[in-house]
Parts: structure tokens; C-alpha cells; sequence
């Protein structure tokens, strides 16, 4: 994707209000982030353990999504595996993301959830380049561009599922 500045960041959120994007915490490293390699920037935000947000590119436009997820809890060992970029991590290296649904659905209190990387290192776990604490990728006989347009088919069905 191309390389965002803060203010593309804070003005592409569809779940928010407008004061909560404004106040949101935006990652300071935006010049070193390998754009080139991502699908989506995902970060966490480093004020409130328990959200991330996302922005990504869709038909030219800017995305982003505001989630929330339930920290992992200590001793909690089951795998999972992330519904973006099928990664799989041991102990809360995947985690029920759940945005509030955009307009007056999200208003109401409607939400929808997903399995993601926690870290929301999607792409570069996809592309080799980050590798999951002993998780895994399976071996697939799809190429890495089928790889990323199947995660980019099931982010953007996520962000339908916000706007339904
Ligand atoms: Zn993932």
C-alpha cells in the first residue's frame, strides 16, 4: 500500500466518531514502516492494552477500523489460527478483534468480530518476512499473490460486514 501520513490516517476511520479518531493513538515510526509489503497497517495502541486499529486501501480510498480485543490471559496455551492470512500462533498471538459497526448499526451497540494476528502482522507473516513464535503457516499450493488477494478478499469482507 502507499505510505500514509497521520492525517490519512485520522481522517479514513468508519467506526469512530471524528473527536475519537483525532485522539486515537497514531504509530510516531510512520517513515520506516515497509509499506511496500503491506496489505494493511495494523497497530496497537500502546495507551490502551485492549485496542488496535487498522487502515487499508480499497479501490484507491482509505479504511480504517477501529477494534477492540480481550488481552491474553496468562497460561493460556490453545493455538488459533488467524481467519486473514491463516497464521497460526500459540498463547494469544490471535485474538477476537471486534469493531463497532459504522454509522447508526454501530451506534446501536452493533458490533462484528474476527480472529486476527494479534500483532495484525498479517502481511508479513504472509510474505515470510516475520516469522510466528512457534505458530506456523501451513504449506500451501497457492502463490503469495494468491495468498495476499485471498487476505485482502477477507479483510474487505470484514468491512462490509461493518457497513451491512
Ligand atoms: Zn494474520
Amino acid at each position: 500500500m502507499r505510505p500514509l501520513t497521520e492525517q490519512d490516517i485520522r481522517s479514513s476511520f468508519i467506526n469512530c466518531s471524528k473527536g475519537e479518531a483525532k485522539r486515537l493513538a497514531v504509530p510516531r515510526d510512520l517513515g520506516e514502516r515497509p509499506w511496500a509489503d503491506l496489505d494493511f497497517l495494523g497497530w496497537r495502541d500502546p495507551g490502551a492494552p485492549d485496542r488496535s486499529h487498522l487502515v487499508t486501501e480499497r479501490d484507491g480510498r482509505l479504511v480504517g477500523v477501529a477494534l477492540r480485543f480481550q488481552p491474553a490471559r496468562r497460561g493460556f496455551l490453545h493455538r488459533s489460527m488467524c481467519s486473514l492470512c491463516l497464521t497460526t500462533h500459540p498463547r494469544g498471538g490471535v485474538s477476537l478483534m471486534t469493531a463497532r459497526k459504522a454509522g447508526a448499526a454501530g451506534r446501536e451497540g452493533n458490533s462484528v468480530g474476527a480472529y486476527m494476528c494479534t500483532d495484525l502482522a498479517c502481511s508479513l507473516y504472509l510474505r515470510g518476512l516475520k516469522v510466528p513464535e512457534s505458530g506456523g503457516r501451513f504449506e500451501e499450493s497457492l502463490t503469495l499473490e494468491e495468498q495476499i488477494a485471498r487476505t485482502r478478499g477477507r479483510l474487505f469482507a470484514f468491512l462490509d460486514a461493518l457497513r451491512a
